[in-house]
């Protein structure tokens, strides 16, 4: 860490060498700050009774206006590749960690609170977030959970009750907004940018890169460093003999590697499964423990576009739009695993061989999700594709598509009239000449299950567990941040509720399965800027 210095003053910003963080205090000014909402499971996984959230100080806590006994707080250093270039360092400009917890589970949790004030990695910002942007985290990061995907979590959403300049980009004119603290909950928020940015600094710091990554590899990957001492196991880069042959066991850094990008790779094509478009994969937004982090402009497919990008800063070249996802996962496993080459972890072929692994964890998992999704017992490249395809052209909404699949029959007698009477509802824009195409491609879908010799039955309960019927759309965010706005939080409450489950059937609550209406179709709902 830095030197010391005063935390509750220290926050010139400025080039933090050598360290991995600065002790910081969280100052952000409260005027009666409450809570919004909080999520009943990360209370559970920190053992918090959910008396302790009526506590009168719990909105002060949870804002850092008061601070939180036996808590060491600190903003960590980091660096990052964004959009394609190194932009050297950046660190947590508005997120100040409180300490960590260890549960009942003897598992430890870090508790960070995002918008707490100014920290050293500040630049020229203000350190501060507002509740629209809070809201879409808190949500979010719940969603995310519950859709199965690794991901931060958020315990609790405070408005702090004081205002917060932003420029709202699409009308130009500065606004005051209401200002919020989010209470961020992860194992470990380290990122592929803090080990790049003390390998960027030079020689001097590479052994920095080590001390880091040995903490890593000790508490959140303790399995390789006990692996890395035992037999010897030999794994072919290509799976042919006599071919370069990487020994995963004898550098446990390699193994790390290898793991990482696979946790990567394994991420991605979650999110290719459910739609969701991360929105700034800059390497300072990609967890080392293959956890989504960082909620800013993302945004869920609506209709299928493969070029769809959620953040109007990655227009025009849309290198972070949805299809790009597993590439640009890619990209920045090579910008990592080449950070910990030039630090003199891991050789050339072991940095080669974490990569080559990135290729096939992300088409196993892929290609296993997709077969899922469809239902099917076998991956059938075709059928996928010429899916794909069809719904890209008739703009078919992702989510409702999939999940109305699971009504499909496998009876080979359904006359052709009939067949697409259960995707009716997310094909009505079809016109005449599509509807054949679909129609093809239904009775391709009916021959490949009849031979499956699963029942109908089966296969659609199979087929919901993987296909949400509720995902958080822009829309309904937006729904959520309008009520919270004007200080009625319910909307955000219900929300959390529905997102809590998002395979089941929840009667009377087929509003929030609904496509985006006409209004949603404007900046600031559908597409938002990596400031907010
Ligand atoms: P992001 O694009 O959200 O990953 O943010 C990139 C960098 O900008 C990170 O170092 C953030 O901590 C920093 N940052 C974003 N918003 C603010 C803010 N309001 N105040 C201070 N730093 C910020
Ligand atoms: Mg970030
Ligand atoms: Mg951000």
């Amino acid at each position: 860490r830095e030197l010391p210095s005063d935390p509750r003053t220290d926050v010139i910003p400025r080039q933090v060498f050598h360290a991995c963080y600065s002790k910081v205090s969280p100052s952000v000014q409260v005027d009666n700050p409450k809570i919004v909402a909080w999520s009943e499971s990360v209370a559970e996984i920190l053992d918090l009774d959910p008396k302790e959230f009526e506590r009168p100080d719990f909105p002060l806590l949870f804002t850092g206006a008061s601070p939180l006994v036996g808590g060491l707080s600190y903003a960590q250093c980091y660096g990052g590749h964004q959009f394609g270039t190194w932009a050297g360092q950046l660190g947590d400009g508005r997120a100040i960690t409180l300490g960590e917890l260890v549960n009942s589970k003897s598992q430890r949790w870090e508790l960070q609170l995002k918008g707490a004030g100014k920290t050293p990695y500040s630049r020229f910002a203000d350190g501060l977030a507002v509740l629209r942007s809070s809201i879409r985290e808190f949500l979010c990061s719940e969603a995310i959970y519950n859709l199965g995907i690794p991901t931060t979590r958020a315990l609790s959403l405070v408005t702090t009750g004081n205002y917060v300049r932003r420029d709202m980009f699409y009308d130009g004119n500065p606004k005051d907004e209401p200002g919020a603290v989010v209470c961020r909950v992860a194992q470990s928020f380290l990122r592929f940018g803090s080990y790049q940015i003390h390998a960027s600094r030079g020689e001097e710091d590479f052994k920095i890169v080590k001390t880091l990554a040995d903490y890593t590899i000790k508490h959140h990957f303790p399995h390789i460093e006990s692996t890395s001492k035992s037999g010897r196991l030999f794994f072919s880069s290509t799976g042919q003999e006599n071919d370069s042959v990487v020994d995963l066991t004898s550098n446990k850094y390699a193994a790390w590697a290898v793991e990482v990008s696979k946790r990567t790779a394994s991420l991605i094509a979650s999110w290719q499964g459910v739609g969701f478009t991360h929105g700034v994969m800059n390497t300072d937004n990609m967890s080392v423990l293959g956890l989504t982090i960082d909620y800013g402009p993302f945004g869920f497919l609506d209709a299928f576009d493969p070029s769809f990008t959620p953040n109007t800063t990655d227009l025009p070249g849309r290198r972070y739009c949805f299809s790009n996802q597993p590439d640009v996962g890619l990209w920045n496993m090579a910008q990592f695993v080449s950070t910990l080459s030039l630090a003199n972890l891991i050789s050339e072929k072991e940095a080669d061989y974490a990569l080559e692994r990135y290729g096939t964890k992300f088409m196993d998992d892929y290609k296993a999700v997709m077969t899922k999704k469809l239902g099917l017992q076998n991956y059938d490249k075709e059928l996928i594709s010429n899916l794909l395809n069809n719904m890209a052209v008739d703009k078919v909404d992702y989510t409702n598509f999939f999940r109305l699949l699971s009504n499909v029959k496998a009876d080979l007698t359904t006359p052709d009239e009939e067949l697409l009477v259960p995707l009716k509802p997310v094909l009505l824009d079809v016109d005449q000449e599509r509807k054949e195409a679909w129609t093809s491609w239904v009775k391709t879908y009916i021959q490949e299950l009849s031979g499956s010799g699963v029942s109908d039955e089966d296969r659609k309960a199979s087929m919901n567990s993987v296909n949400p019927k509720y995902i958080l759309r822009n829309y309904l965010c937006q729904n959520a941040i309008d009520k919270a706005e004007q200080g009625d939080f319910e909307e955000v409450r219900r929300l959390l509720k529905v997102m809590e489950r998002p395979y089941d059937e929840q009667p009377g609550m087929d509003e929030y399965a609904r496509l985006p209406p006409a209004w949603a179709d404007r900046p600031g709902v559908r597409m938002l800027s990596c400031s907010s």
